[in-house]
């Protein structure tokens, strides 16, 4: 049996580049993005209307001054003139800014009749209501950095940019298993002494977070159908996610059966508590096998601390960040394994994260992981953690 800390560093050794790939505009959000943004104009691209009123030579303006319309400038219309500096012209919210003017004066700060109209305000200030050529960000200058998860707002910068096709990381082709005699479908209704196959599908809400769509498989408790079906998986994915199967019971059949494949164990077993059984191994095609426990909140706690940082890395993120939260309530705990209590954060006035302990019915309890936010990391070597001491945190919301 290995440490917290061994089995993450064997973990991380494993981080692999899968590649880039180029996607749709429209299929990139989620994606990580592999190449970085440049500002192919201007932005904006001209000096942009910001409200619809009219267009003036400020310099022009004096109180009563009764301003002749010449015209009217749409957005998306070539950009006019203005004849004469005493007149004005009307402008709408995106169009550029007529030739010989340098303000806008809003409807709202107008009064127009008869094809004229009069500015209600004292002042008028030369570029007032004017987004300048190129104020945001200028030609070529970087806008999107590459190493970033795509949201929304990168997607817009990208539709201006005119990226119809990004490059993104390519996402490893993974499948998660379940094993168990016990398990049945979602939508199936369970005999007394069954249960749905939950994990699976927690699973691939963890997975699709990252836009991976992984295929899903069930296995029975039979080690010639585990073996034979494992074969066949090894060949065809480069992440095999399994749940279940990896303690002591009788019918926990996968080490042996990975091990029969030739599959390299790089650790059975860690000195924590949830997730003692956790299996790791790699095959000699590279494939990684993350074999979870059953139990579904270890194997919630398995995914987020090692298949999570795993998956994010190798996908081009950075690693997580580990703050640390003030415990609020003593914790008693003498076996010696690191704990991952199950905690709710709260903030104090000093912007403080607080860690309330959420105990629940132990690993079989799933119901309890929605009442808490992230676990809270307690060290071996010590019996009783007391309240405000501070330990690092792994959210998961
Ligand atoms: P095992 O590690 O196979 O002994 O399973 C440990 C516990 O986890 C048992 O109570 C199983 O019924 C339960 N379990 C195993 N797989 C799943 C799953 N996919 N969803 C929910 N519970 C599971
Ligand atoms: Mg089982």
């Amino acid at each position: 049996m290995i440490s917290v800390e061994e089995a993450n560093l064997i973990v991380e050794k494993t981080i692999r580049d899968f590649g880039i790939q180029t996607v749709n505009l429209d299929d990139a959000i989620g994606r990580v993005l592999r190449e970085d943004f440049f500002a192919d104009r201007d932005f904006p691209p001209y000096d942009r209307v910001t409200m619809d009123g009219i267009a003036i030579l400020s310099s022009s303006f004096k109180p009563e001054h009764i301003f002749k319309i010449e015209g009217v400038a749409a957005a998306g219309s070539p950009p006019m003139t203005l004849e004469k500096s005493s007149n004005c012209l009307e402008v709408m919210t995106g169009s550029i800014l007529p030739n010989g003017c340098d303000a806008v004066i809003r409807y709202e700060d107008l009064e127009i009749e008869n094809g004229a109209a009069k500015i209600i305000l004292d002042a008028v200030k030369r570029g007032q209501n004017v987004h300048d050529k190129g104020e945001d960000r200028l030609k070529d200058s970087l806008v999107v950095k590459s190493g970033i998860q795509l949201s929304p707002a990168e997607i817009g910068v990208a539709a201006t940019i005119g990226k119809a096709q990004i490059k993104v990381s390519r996402l490893p082709k993974s499948i998660i298993i379940s094993t168990g005699d016990e398990l049945v479908e979602v939508d199936q209704q369970p005999l007394p002494y069954q249960i749905r196959r939950s994990n699976v599908h927690r699973l691939l809400a963890t997975l699709k977070k990252y836009k991976i769509s992984a295929d899903t498989q069930h296995l029975n408790d039979d080690l010639d159908e585990v073996t034979d079906k494992l074969r066949g998986i090894l060949e065809q994915y480069e992440v095999v996610i399994l749940s279940g199967g990896v303690s002591k019971g009788k019918f926990d059949y996968l080490p042996q059966a990975l091990e029969n494949l030739g599959v390299t164990k790089l650790f059975h077993k860690i000195k924590q508590r949830p997730g003692k059984p956790f299996w790791f191994g790699q095959a000699t095609s590279g494939t990684l096998i993350f074999a979870l426990p059953g139990n579904p909140v270890s194997s919630f706690m398995c995914t987020q601390i090692y298949f999570t940082n795993w998956l994010i890395q190798s996908i081009g993120l950075a690693a997580p960040q580990r703050p640390s939260g003030i415990l609020q309530k003593t914790i008693n705990f003498k076996p010696d394994l690191t704990y991952f209590a199950q905690v709710k954060i709260s903030y104090n006035e000093n912007g403080q994260i607080l860690a309330t302990p959420v105990e629940g019915h132990g690993s079989g309890d799933l119901a309890n992981l929605v009442d808490a936010d992230a676990f809270i990391r307690i060290p071996r070597g010590k019996d009783v953690f007391e309240a405000g001491e501070v330990f690092p945190l792994y959210f998961y919301r």
